[in-house]
């Protein structure tokens, strides 16, 4: 594989005109792209495939941890509320059954004749009611001039309460109220301070004669044991912390670091909502928070506190928290089996590929390799196999057709070149190719292996041509061609110099030798006789002799020696052999 390392400087040269974004857009795909190039597409699927697992898995784990954890905080919130107003109705219930009494009491129609003659009977019936319910602290009647006229333990009897809230507010309408602080009932009566545990309650109610003349108030004077109330609430982990609060905003019952822990709007939302449950932040801390407004009961007025149920945010939503991080966890937990997944899909869907890419790899190196084999997997696998398989067999037969072709080329250039060095009405070689062998043989040889050259021409040719006609000439051309061809030893070459010369080359040859050659040939042609349709022609040829001498530089040389020997051959009568001894001297033998 060829590895082409992308450089830094060059990226920086050639995109440090793109400005901005579109720069780094172009830097990141190119980052991208040679990434991609060095990874297969296994890699790449696999890679691909785990990031839409991972993105997939921690959107799916994030949102339903989320949603989990935000329906069971709602959940929480609602049994929050839920704890409060079952607070609000317990302390309402109670209330309003007191209420009840006094109010019995006050309407009770034998005593309305008694209330201001017989304080004794009054008080026995008041009394009475105390031992029934503990939570009496003191009950008695004053007249409508505020002086107290029969009580419980005969407690204020005779003391003007006139001042008294409960008094005043008691004359003219049937009262639940708050009590500020009973403080001379606490002195009298002994009892511990209004605290944590204790709250003070005052009900008065207007006494009316049977002619509905307004007699005075019954007042009594209670205690709500919050420990009684506090029971309604399942003891749990991380307690809950209970509030009672006044329509004031302050904290009646309950421990709370501030006397008045929630803003005016708070409490106007909370007296608006009359239930609910919010988060609340206001002491630096989350705090789950559940409210419920006591309220009226029938006849009874109500006292319009609130219950406040509060418990640590952390502590109240532990389960919510711990059901989101246990999603989560799941879904961290599944990661690594959807990368493991990835990466066995990945390669199980890339391998006919990376098997064709391996086996298209060996076709050229492999001898043995000239086709590939048929891959399954996937429809773009099993084309691009059957594509690159047909490709393969296309290129096979266009392979065997250039050889053919080759071979062929081969075979017309060896004939065409054969064309060129022959001579076509002889067959012998023509004078170009000659003069190469010839040269190259004078090249190769040293002079005392002896290179002759014979020149020879048939005498009186013109007139053969003239008498026998042009073919009977040719035919005449021919025989001698072939006269001299037979004369020649293995290493000899004879060739057509034109018209009716012929060259010779002797090769190992001395002069005696080479005379004799020449003189065998003569013999053997003048004796002979062409037949051309039924009519024999004789010819005589003459021959010039020549060997190399040191000296000469090219086979021309020697052929010019000969040729002299040949003029000097035909100047002594035709049909012999002159030789030409030394240069510009030719002898006749
Ligand atoms: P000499 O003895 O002096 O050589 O006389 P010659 O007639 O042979 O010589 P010349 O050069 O006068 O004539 C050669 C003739 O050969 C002339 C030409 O028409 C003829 N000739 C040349 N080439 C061919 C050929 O290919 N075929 C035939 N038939 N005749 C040829
Ligand atoms: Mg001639
Ligand atoms: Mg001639």
């Amino acid at each position: 594989m060829c590895v082409i390392p992308l450089s830094r400087a060059p990226v920086a040269a050639s995109y440090g005109d793109q400005q901005g974004m579109s720069g780094v857009l172009h830097r990141l795909r190119l980052r991208l792209h040679y990434l991609q190039d060095r990874l297969t597409v296994g890699q790449q699927m696999a890679f691909a495939m785990a990031m839409i697992g991972l993105v997939t898995l921690t959107a799916v784990a994030l949102t339903s941890a989320g949603v989990s954890r935000r329906g069971l905080i709602a959940h929480l919130k609602i049994e929050m509320a839920e704890k409060a107003t079952s607070l609000a109705e317990r302390l309402d219930l109670d209330l309003s059954e007191r209420y009840r009494d006094i109010l019995q009491i006050a309407e009770m129609r034998p005593l309305s004749r008694i209330w201001q003659d017989s304080p004794d009977e009054v008080r026995d019936v008041i009394e009475q009611l105390k031992r029934s319910r503990p939570r009496y602290v003191w009950i008695g009647f004053a007249g409508a001039d505020g002086l107290v006229l029969a009580s419980t333990g005969r407690v204020l009897e005779g003391t003007s309460v006139l001042m008294r809230d409960w008094f005043r507010n008691g004359l003219n309408v049937p009262t639940v109220g708050d009590v500020e602080e009973a403080e001379l009932l606490v002195h009298l009566l002994a009892l511990p301070s209004a605290n944590d545990a204790t709250r003070f309650v005052d009900i008065s109610l207007p006494v009316y004669s049977p002619e509905n003349r307004i007699l005075g108030t019954i007042g009594a004077h209670l205690s709500v044991k919050w420990a009684e109330l506090l029971n309604d609430i399942a003891p749990r982990e991380g307690a809950t912390q209970v509030w009672l609060i006044g329509h004031d905003g302050r904290v009646l019952l309950g421990k709370s670091p501030n006397p008045k822990p929630f803003s005016d709007e708070v409490i106007a939302s909370m007296m608006d909502q009359r239930s609910g449950a919010f988060v609340d932040t206001s002491e630096g801390h989350r705090v789950l928070t559940g409210f419920a407004v006591t309220g009226r009961k029938g006849d009874y007025p109500g006292l319009g506190w609130i219950v406040v149920t509060r418990q640590n945010a952390a502590v109240a939503f532990a389960d919510a928290t711990r059901l989101a991080l246990t999603i989560l966890g799941i879904g961290l937990l599944a990661l690594p089996v959807t990368f493991l997944g990835a990466y066995w899909l990945a390669r199980k869907i890339a391998r006919p590929l990376v098997t064709l890419t391996r086996a298209a790899a060996q076709i050229g190196r492999d001898p043995d390799a000239t086709n590939l084999p048929h891959q399954r997997g996937s429809l773009e696998v099993i084309q691009l196999s059957s594509s690159l398989r047909a490709l393969l067999r296309r290129l096979g037969s266009v392979e065997e057709q250039i050889v053919r072709t080759a071979e062929q080329y081969q075979q017309d250039l060896e004939e065409l070149r054969q064309l060129a060095d022959t001579d076509p009405l002889t067959g012998l070689l023509n004078r170009r190719s000659f003069l190469t062998v010839a040269d190259a043989a004078l090249n190769g040889s040293r002079t005392s292996d002896g290179l002759g050259i014979l020149m020879a021409d048939i005498d009186h040719f013109k007139s053969v041509n003239d008498v026998y006609g042009h073919p009977a000439g040719d035919a005449v051309i021919r025989s001698v061609a072939a006269s001299i061809g037979a004369a020649l030893r293995q290493h000899d070459r004879v060739a057509r110099f034109g018209g009716e010369e012929f060259v010779v080359l002797l090769l190992n040859v001395d002069r005696a030798g080479m005379m004799a050659l020449a003189e065998r040939m003569r013999s053997a042609i003048g004796s002979s006789r062409v037949l051309v349709e039924g009519r024999e022609i004789a010819v005589t040829v003459s021959f010039g002799a020549a060997l190399a001498q040191p000296g000469d530089r090219d086979v021309d040389e020697v052929i010019e020696r000969a040729d002299l020997a040949l003029y000097e051959a035909k100047n002594s009568g035709r049909n012999c052999v002159a030789v030409a001894d030394r240069k510009a001297n030719p002898r006749v033998a």
